[in-house]
Parts: structure tokens; sequence; C-alpha cells
């Protein structure tokens, strides 16, 4: 008899897990509260990012699955090969992530789970893929055999099903998590941080031809910035000719702000002039008074499994982190992915389960971490002349040193085979050598002045050219 999995959210990590535990040959059930976002008559959009990155441990993870969905899901990524720094004067300045011409890219959130959900509706294996919308997990029953899971349904009021084990994929706020929580020693810790995110929108430009699919606003291969140090402005490019951007700022000063359209427009257009000019005045300030005010959180937590086998966490149930590495989805895929290939060596759920937990744990914690540290590097470090000859440096000795030295950026973005906690380590040992390297350049350059300056200068720009 095939073991009964029930999958709790319908998100982009659930339905990656859904897909992985049927092609494994588990009967899957898969439960969102949402009603199905593929019907038009569905307008309810949760507080997320229109469009997010994928990077390289998402792909791969999807890969891993299946390479057929992974094409499909894949095709209307758009590479962002850099970071576009724009200055409070409207200068713009290339950083390009890449050591070798490696890009992040855009996608379509919403895009991306309908064209999952699809995969699953059309999965065609020894079991069909089940799939139960409008149902909302309030309570599960954990049993030596059979897991009881209890459901808020609008139409048909609360409802009962049982599986082997459950597979909590519910975002954030996990109500399976929850539900751990009682059953299980299971550490657990949440941290709003003091930024709040609006969604504005800059449209595809007067030009825009999609048939020959531009000329956009702005460089669409990169992800533009606008950094002011307190706050700062993001845009992602979409497929149709537009960019979503986002506004990152505390509370206080968005809370300062919103209860009035003239301070809202005269600090938009005292920080941001180009950008306005883009996204029209009126519509940004509209935008920025009534759309959400999205809180950002981390959530820690440890293990990830309920004993015997009975359930376990994934995706941000398990690890939400703030998004200013670009990884929430990505290492959420690679959740699905690392349990797949522990569930490929061995048969015995329970075993899995604690070996995922134990497994998982340093490089969630990790990650979590260099998220929160990245929002300081995106809103002020960027700007920085120590930071970028610092960054300089590093991409000069990747180069050089090829696949010996990677920075940071490349070994998480780029690398699905570097763990994260492994990443930092790495990191740690050459930020130490880049700042004594950094030290004796500038003690040289003060030494002999011009000439030494135009020596390194030469030597930075001969050796970034490497291919
Ligand atoms: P979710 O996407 O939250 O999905 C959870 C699902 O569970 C939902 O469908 C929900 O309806 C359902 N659910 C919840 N509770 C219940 C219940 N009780 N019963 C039934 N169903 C339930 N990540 C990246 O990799 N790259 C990026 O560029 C990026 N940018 C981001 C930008 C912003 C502004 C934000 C906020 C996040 C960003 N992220 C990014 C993170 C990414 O959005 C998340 O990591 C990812 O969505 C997590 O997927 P998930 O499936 O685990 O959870």
């Amino acid at each position: 008899m095939t073991e009964s999995v029930g999958i709790i959210g319908a998100g982009l990590v659930g339905c990656l897990a859904a897909l992985a535990f049927a092609k494994r040959g588990y009967r899957v059930t898969l439960f969102d509260y949402r009603a199905d976002p593929r019907d038009e008559a569905t307008t309810d959009r949760n507080l997320r990012s229109i469009n997010l990155a994928i990077s390289s441990r998402g792909i791969s993870s999807l890969e891993f699955v299946d390479d057929e969905v992974a094409k499909r899901a894949l095709r209307d990524i758009i590479p962002m090969k850099g970071r576009m720094i724009h200055d409070s004067s409207g200068r713009q300045e290339s950083q390009i992530y890449g050591l070798f011409g490696e890009a992040i890219n855009s996608i379509d959130r919403g895009l991306l789970n309908n064209n999952l959900l699809d995969e699953l509706d059309k999965y065609d294996g020894t079991n069909d893929i089940n799939l139960m919308f409008d149902h909302k997990l309030v309570k599960i029953d954990f049993g030596e055999k059979q897991q009881e899971c209890l459901f808020a349904t609008t139409n048909y009021g609360m409802k009962t099903y049982d599986f082997d084990f459950v597979v909590g994929c519910d975002g954030a706020y996990s109500a399976t998590r929850y539900q751990m929580q009682k059953q299980v020693r299971l550490n657990y810790a949440q941290e709003y941080i003091d930024c709040c995110y609006i969604e504005l929108y800059i449209p595809p430009s007067p030009e825009y031809n999609s048939e020959f699919n531009g000329p956009f606003a702005i460089a669409p291969d990169h992800l533009h910035i606008w950094p002011r140090d307190e706050f700062m402005l993001i845009a992602l490019p979409n497929a149709d000719g537009s960019f979503t951007s986002t506004f990152f700022g505390s509370w206080a000063l968005v809370e300062s702000l919103v209860p009035s359209k003239n301070k809202v427009e005269e600090f938009l257009l005292a920080n941001f002039p180009d950008a306005m000019e883009l996204m029209g005045i009126e519509n940004a300030v509209r935008s920025f008074m009534d759309h959400p005010k999205g809180a950002l959180m981390c959530v820690e937590c440890n293990p990830y499994h309920a004993s015997g086998g009975r359930a376990i966490i994934l995706g941000d149930a398990a690890h939400s982190m703030v998004p200013f590495y670009g990884q929430g989805m990505n290492c959420g895929f690679e959740d699905v992915k690392v349990l797949m290939k522990l569930l490929d060596k061995n048969k015995n759920r329970t075993e899995v389960f604690e070996q995922y937990s134990k497994q998982r744990h340093e490089d969630l914690v990790a990650i979590v971490t260099l998220a929160k540290n990245n929002y300081k590097e995106m809103s002020h470090d960027v700007t920085s002349k120590m930071f970028l000859m610092r960054k300089k440096l590093d991409g000069v000795l990747g180069k050089v040193l090829k696949g010996k030295w990677l920075p940071l950026y490349t070994m998480v973005s780029f690398r699905d085979d570097i763990a994260y906690h492994k990443a930092i380590e790495i990191s740690r040992k050459q930020t130490a050598i880049l700042k004594l390297l950094q030290a004796i350049i500038i003690v040289a350059i003060s030494a002999s002045g011009y000439k030494a300056f135009g020596y390194f200068s030469r030597l930075f720009k001969r050796l970034s050219a490497l291919q």
C-alpha cells in the first residue's frame, strides 16, 4: 500500500514538494486555504512581491524534481546580470554580479505558481495529485500511524482527512508548525525587522514594442537599486516591458509620510526624481499611500520534523527570511531537493526526517542571517568607496584564482554545491584577506601618491577584463 501525504500550502514550495513526492509514488493531497489562483474570479493576492529573483539553487532544485517541468516553468525568466545603482543625481552605475557572466533571473511569482499548479493538474503518474483549495488547516491530531487533519472550508463546513504523514509548506505563519509545537519540543523564534515594504510600478516606456521586446524604460538586464542609507527603492523587470518596484523603509518613516499626500510627493521627488519620472508622480504617490504595507520577519526553528516521521515543515514555514538576498524561495526549493535526496537513499521516513533536521539547520540559520545583513549592503554599502574597492578586489581575485576564490554572492546565488553555512565560513576567511590587501594597497597609494594609484587602477582594469 503506497503511503499518503497531506501537503499544507499550495504556494511555490508546496507545489514543488507535491510533485516531488508524487514522482516517488506517494499519494499526494495538496491543500490551500485560498481559492484557486488560476480562476479569473480570484482577486486574492497575498501580500507578496509580484516578481522575484530565481537563481542557481532554485533552478537546480526545480530541475532535480523534473527537468521538463523546470524548462516550462522557467520559460519567461529575465536574466539580470548585475545591480544598477541609481544615485540621487540620477547617475547610474552597473555592478556586475557574476565573475563570468552569471545572472540571477526575474520571474513572475503568480505565473510561476500557476504554472506549477498546471503541472500538478496534468501530472500523470501512478497516483493523481489531489488539489484541494478553500481548505484551511486548523488542527492536526498526531497519531502513531495516521495524522488526522481538520480543515475549515467555506462551503462544506469542517472536514477531516487522515494521512500517513504531513508536510507543512504553509508559509511564515504556518499552522502546521503551530500544531507541531504542541507535540514536539520545537524551538521557535520570530523577529520582525523595522522595515516596511510597499510595491510600486514602472509602466512600459511609450516606445515599448512587445514584438521586439523593447526598448525598456531602464536596462532590463539589471536589478535596479536606488540606495539612500535609511531606505531604498528597487525594481525588477517584467516580461511585458514594465518593472515592479519595491520601496523599503522604516515603519516610522512610512507612518510619518503616508497620512499626507504632499509629504509623500515631496519625499519621493526629493529622493527618487528619476524613478518618479518613470512611474509618473501621481501614480507613485497614490500607490505609496494606498498599496498594502508589508511587514518583514524572520522565523527560525529547530527541529523541522515531528518524531516518527509524522510531519515536517519546509520553505517559509521553517525559515522565513527578509528578502534582501533573494533567497527565500530558492532556499525553500532547495529544502525539497535536500529532503528528496535523503529519501532516495533511505526509505525509513523517521530516520530521514531526523537526518534532514540535523543536516539542514546550520544552513538555514546561515541564510536567514545573510539575508538580514544584506539590507545594509543594498541600502548603504553599495555607495561606499571602501566597500566598492573591496568588492573589486574580490572580483579580481575570483577571476585570477578561478574556482579557488569565490565571492560570497557567487557562492550563494550561482553555486548550488556549496552549502550556505560553508559559504559563510569561506567568505569570513576571504574577507580577512581582502581587508589586509586593501590596507596594503591604501598604504602603498598614500606612500607613493598618484603613481601607485595609477598602477593599481590599470592592474585592476586589466584583471577585471579577464574572461
Ligand atoms: P508561501 O509563498 O507563503 O505559501 C504558503 C501557502 O500556504 C500559501 O498559498 C497560503 O495560502 C497557504 N496557507 C497558509 N496557511 C494555510 C493553512 N492554515 N491552511 C492551508 N493553506 C495555508 N524569494 C526569493 O527566492 N527571491 C526573491 O527575489 C524574493 N523576493 C521577495 C520579495 C518580497 C517583498 C518578499 C516578501 C519575499 C520575497 N521572497 C523571495 C521570499 C519568497 O516569497 C518566499 O520565500 C516564498 O514565497 C516561500 O514560499 P512558501 O511556499 O514556503 O510559502
